[in-house]
């Protein structure tokens, strides 16, 4: 590990526009880089193995647990989500600014693991807009809205456990107030 590596772990809700910030961030900087976590959940239609998440079956993932190659893993709803090592060890190698986009509990894992990291956490303007941003994906079933938006609501709880907390109201002012948290 590089001596004074940056890492900034970010969470937010479902559907409040993590993803959509990395885009951003990456866009603004090449030396901004994302690990690539490990998860059981099924892909969805635009999502590529190695890219999006390595997509992996429930005894590969717990095998990987047992061979301790995870700094943080969870039970996200139904599926295992989880940081492996060896993702942070090559971004952090190659002298990359290193975004850790993970649920709640394994930011705080994270910290724990690596207290010089900084967390942010993204929030959606509101309750209502977050519900329609998870509807809108059209991937999820009324059963997994709802357990998303519950979770969600959870999540928020946490927020000031976080060193930073950005609103994604308008999403480049949001890009903008992270890149400047970041440099
Ligand atoms: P999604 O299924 O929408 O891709 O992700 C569900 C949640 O799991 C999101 O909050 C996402 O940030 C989080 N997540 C993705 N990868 C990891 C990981 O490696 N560890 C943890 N703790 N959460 C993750």
């Amino acid at each position: 590990m590089q001596e004074n590596a940056k890492i900034f772990v970010i969470s937010g809700p479902s559907g409040a526009g993590k993803n959509a910030v990395l885009d951003g961030l990456c866009a603004k900087s090449e030396n901004i880089a994302q690990t690539v976590s490990a998860t059981t959940r099924a892909p969805r239609c635009d999502e590529i193995d190695g890219k999006d998440y390595y997509f992996v079956s429930e005894a590969d993932f717990l095998d990987k647990v047992a061979r301790n190659e995870f700094v943080e893993y969870v039970m996200y709803g139904k599926n295992y989500y989880g940081t492996l090592k060896s993702e942070v060890e090559r971004l952090t190698g190659l002298n990359k600014t290193v975004i850790v986009i993970i649920e709640v509990r394994g930011a705080q894992n994270f910290k724990t693991i690596f207290p010089e990291s900084k967390t942010i956490f993204i929030v959606p303007p509101s309750v209502e807009e977050l519900r329609r941003r998870i509807k809108g994906r059209g991937q999820n079933t009324e059963e997994e809205i709802d357990l998303r938006l519950n979770i969600a609501l959870e999540e928020m709880k946490q927020r000031d456990k976080y060193d930073y907390c950005v609103v994604n109201d308008e999403l480049d002012d949001c890009i903008e107030a992270v890149f400047d948290i970041i440099k």
